[in-house]
């Protein structure tokens, strides 16, 4: 689908299917608006909580921001010159999406405090039902229910006896402050080296818990300038150069190579990140405590200005033994020693296997995609459940997480979803969702493909599944657009 075809298809609007869209993170609005620019105005857009944003409400902890710059962190049709650095603040990407829904008239359309949880395949028409008991029916459903979302809590002996205050990262209780406060941080992720960098300065003692130490790349996180802001302003084709450039440069130096443990451009990331680690950690035993010992991008690429620095204060503290337990006043470490705490931060990720749940989902026959999925969750071309017609996922299991806009991935899953929209629309049938055959040979491939990308080198991330192998779509960028740009309607059952 192109944009250019778009008009055409307003134009030969009549009424049509209704849509029910889950989720109003990044996914869902743009769903919404891409669905009102296609011509489809019945639709419902359900979000449980009371305002949108996903990953951006949820995550507002100290010094969070997005490693993917801001001009290619934006959706394609809505440019803001109002970026105030290259890497902007999360509560600015917060005000971007409330901004870009009011615009495109979406916000009014979001069913705030309603959770779906229930979605069932019956007669033809799905059939949901929301927390509150309401119920709505459609015959298309767009999950938009995100990737990161459920907070993993780590198995710790002793958590519930900490007396001070402890809380996941993505649940950040801002009402506490914390300057002059004894803080511990749980793990090394892309959220807990966020963090660290911005409390460091704030509170009188930082600990933070290394498990496993990480790779960090060292980047550059210039404010744009007034006189820049005012030329994007003026001239918006400025915005789509470095829109167009970061896309480049991630397709081409990083997505792209990701999926060939044998690229030498990995190399040439991992020599990045050791000169971080060689020039900027001055004390010998600190930086061999920081160096990790597995490939950098084998986990998710760290991508910091300010790590180091922040690490090596004096009121810093790097606890690589082991935790054993927490305890009502800290955390005890294997080597007997108790690290006295007011606050304990966990940053110890999500679960990212469940996708659409808890929501009950049930296909054709009543199938449940609980028991579907007893294995680990798939999809076609990261869309599509085969017996789940007319159910589609944006940034849905096997799709590319974790090293590109995931904003120009739903683009581009949406522009997909919208064809196969057509193939009903049109009258070429009722019901699409990809076909069995299609699902085995896709996954089949898939996992072989797998194996060879960086992620099976040798680390554990959340990009593995319980055998240890990556679930991530395991081929190139440029083969993820060109599966998107038009689908293999030989791979789908239509009825
Ligand atoms: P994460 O990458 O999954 O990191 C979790 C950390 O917690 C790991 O260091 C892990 O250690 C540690 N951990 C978990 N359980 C533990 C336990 N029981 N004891 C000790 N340590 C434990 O989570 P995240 O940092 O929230 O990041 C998740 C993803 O969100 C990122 O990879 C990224 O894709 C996204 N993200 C993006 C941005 C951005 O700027 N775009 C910012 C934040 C997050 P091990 O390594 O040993 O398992």
């Amino acid at each position: 689908m192109t944009t250019d075809s778009q008009p055409t298809r307003a134009a030969s609007a009549r009424p049509g299917p209704r849509f029910l869209v889950i989720g109003a993170g990044m996914s869902g609005i743009l769903s919404a608006i891409k669905l009102k620019e296609a011509g489809f105005d019945d639709f419902a857009i359900y979000e449980k909580a009371d305002r949108l944003g996903g990953t951006w409400r949820e995550n507002t902890y100290p010094g969070i921001s997005c490693d993917v710059p801001s001009h290619f962190y934006s959706y394609s049709f809505a440019p803001n010159p109002e970026w105030s650095h290259r890497f902007s603040p999360g509560a600015e990407i917060q005000a971007y999406f409330e901004d870009v829904a009011r615009r495109y008239g979406v916000s009014s359309r979001i069913q705030f405090g309603k959770e779906v949880t229930r979605c069932a395949f019956e007669d033809g028409r799905w059939q949901i039902e929301t927390d509150d008991g309401a119920t709505d029916a459609g015959d298309f459903v767009i999950a938009a229910t995100g990737v990161l979302h459920h907070p993993a809590y780590p198995d710790i002996q002793g958590l519930d006896s900490f007396e001070g205050s402890v809380f996941h990262s993505a649940r950040w209780n801002r009402a506490l402050p914390l300057a002059g406060k004894r803080v511990g941080v749980i793990g090394t992720g892309s959220s807990a080296i966020q963090i660290v960098s911005a409390l460091v300065d704030e509170v009188a003692e930082l600990s933070l818990f290394q498990r496993t130490a990480q790779w960090v790349l060292p980047v550059e996180n210039p404010a744009y300038s007034e006189e820049e802001k005012a030329e994007f302003r003026r001239r918006p084709e400025a915005m789509a150069e470095i829109r167009e450039e970061a896309s480049r440069a991630f397709t081409e130096g990083f997505a792209n190579v990701l999926v060939d443990a044998e690229s030498p451009l990995l190399q040439a990331i991992q020599d990045l990140c050791a000169a971080n680690l060689e020039n900027n950690v001055t004390d010998p035993e600190l930086r061999e405590k920081l160096r990790p010992d597995y490939r950098a991008t084998c986990k998710r690429l760290i991508m910091s200005e300010d790590f180091y620095q922040a690490i090596q204060r004096p009121n810093a503290r790097l606890v690589t033994e082991g935790i054993e337990r927490v305890e009502k006043s800290g955390v005890r470490t294997r080597d007997g020693r108790l690290h006295e705490l007011d606050v304990l931060v966990l940053a110890t990720g999500f679960g990212v296997e469940r996708f659409v749940r808890p929501m009950q989902v049930t296909g054709r026959g009543g199938m449940a995609l609980d028991e579907v999925w007893k294995d680990g969750p798939f999809a076609y071309m990261a869309i599509s459940v085969p017996d789940f017609p007319n159910f589609f996922m944006l940034n849905g299991p096997n799709g590319p997480v974790g090293n590109f806009s995931l904003i120009d991935v739903a683009e581009l899953q949406f522009a997909y979803i919208l064809q196969l929209v057509d193939q009903v629309r049109s009258g070429a049938c009722r019901e699409v969702c990809a076909s069995w055959e299609a699902m085995r040979r896709f996954d089949a491939e898939r996992r072989e493909a797998a194996k060879s990308t960086i992620w099976a080198s040798g680390c554990k991330s959340w990009y593995l599944d319980d055998s240890g192998l990556p679930t991530a779509w395991p081929w190139t960028f440029d083969r993820f657009r060109e599966e998107m740009s038009q689908p293999r309607l030989g791979d789908f059952d239509t009825r």
